[in-house]
């Protein structure tokens, strides 16, 4: 590269401060950060990810099943036929009905699809808010709303839970009232609590919110509740879900469903050809085989409860309730919740460590319902530990 006022190759001999020969010296790219680089995003950390190999992975809330052969197959032709030349074609309609069908998304409903709904919430923290707009959430909850609020220039405000870590209703209408949010994300089930609100607390919040409710069914299939039926009854709804937790977390896919008004408005800032081919072909293939992945979510709720029961039985260890596919616990014996956690990771077992995330939840450590060679696996490791 020929910078203006270097000559060409002034950067290419070895640099004194060890950065690679030929790369512009460490110093003057940290300066170059420093004044162009925000300064709330310099101070961050990025989202955590766990290296896992060789390890009982029960730390993101995956499936722990691979997909059947057969299912396999189909994905293998659908993708071997899939052209890769050509970008994303404009008309999803053929998947827009396949998703309807599949999960029970009402026909007059228009649905919106995201790269994972992580990207489904940036699109509508970015349609709806103006810069310092409020974004509004019980929390702790999922804590990618906080973060993408912020990104996206929106002022988070998060509304404490109780200490039993259930919705605070007056708070929330209180919160509500004073901050007048434009987008209001409700995760229920609840991450990383694994609570489900009320179906009367939900209405009370949507009907008291002035802007955008978003009820974020990640969890759902877990669940037994879902509000996808009603969500073009009230004018301020949407309904958004994953496939992560059903067995295709690494597909990023996620679908936002609500009124086709609303759904038109949040499309204009969708990215262009936000959805891979790769992605839309085996999405179209794996849902030909959808009794699969209900099968794999009823199997993981049923696991649950036994989980549940064995982790109460443990010396010190408190249970929440949960209608997600993973249980919250609070460590209050000999050992914190930092201990366990790292004792935890010692034997290879990955489980995710809130305990220093927020006050509400002081030595929490969340358990996903992994398999049940794994959460055997989990329990004796988790009895060796706190009986040592
Ligand atoms: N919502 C909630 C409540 C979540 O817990 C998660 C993932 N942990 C997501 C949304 C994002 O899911 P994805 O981007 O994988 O679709």
């Amino acid at each position: 590269m020929n910078l203006p006022g270097r000559p060409n190759g002034e950067y290419r001999s070895a640099q004194r401060d060890g950065s690679p020969a030929s790369a512009a010296p460490a110093a003057d790219v940290a300066g170059r950060i420093a004044g162009t680089v925000r300064p709330d995003i310099l101070g961050l950390a990025a989202y955590p990810v766990a290296h896992a190999e060789g390890c009982i992975k029960l730390d993101a809330m995956e499936c722990p099943y691979e997909l059947p052969e057969a299912v396999r197959d189909d994905i293998a032709r659908a993708v071997r036929d899939t052209a890769l030349n050509r970008y994303p074609s404009a008309d999803l309609s053929g998947l827009q009905a396949a998703v309807k069908t599949a999960f029970g998304i009402p026909d007059a409903a228009d649905v919106l699809f995201g790269n994972g709904s992580d990207e489904l919430i940036h699109i509508m923290v970015q349609a709806c808010c103006n810069p310092g707009d409020v974004v509004l959430s019980p929390w702790p909850s999922f804590v990618y709303f906080d973060m993408a609020a912020r990104f996206d220039h929106a002022r988070f405000v998060g509304v404490p839970l109780t200490p039993d870590l259930t919705l605070d209703l007056p708070a929330m209408l209180a919160a509500i009232r004073e901050h007048q949010p434009k987008v209001v994300f409700l995760a229920t089930p609840n991450n990383p609590t694994g609570g489900l609100w009320s179906p009367e607390d939900v209405d009370a919040i949507v009907r008291a919110a002035p802007g955008l409710v978003v009820l974020d069914e990640a969890y759902q299939p877990f669940a037994g509740h879902t509000w996808m039926p009603g969500v073009l009854d009230a004018p301020n709804v949407v309904v958004m879900r994953t496939v992560s937790k059903i067995g295709l977390a690494g597909l990023r896919f996620g679908y936002l469903a609500g009124h086709p008004a609303w759904i038109a408005e949040l499309n204009k800032v969708r990215p262009p050809y936000n959805l891979n081919v790769l992605t839309q072909a085996t999405l179209l293939a794996v849902l030909r085989h959808k009794p699969v992945l209900d099968e794999q979510a009823a199997r993981m709720r049923a696991d649950r409860e036994p989980l549940a029961a064995a982790l109460a039985q443990l010396p010190g260890v408190r249970v929440f309730p949960s209608a997600a596919n993973f249980i919250l616990v609070r460590f209050s014996g000999k050992l914190d919740g930092n201990a366990v956690h790292l004792a935890l990771k010692t034997r290879k077992i990955l489980i995710r460590n809130f305990s220093n995330a927020h006050p509400l939840l002081a030595d929490c450590l969340r358990i996903s319902v992994g398999a049940p060679a794994e959460n055997a696996a989990l329990l004796s490791a988790l009895q060796e530990i706190l009986s040592a």
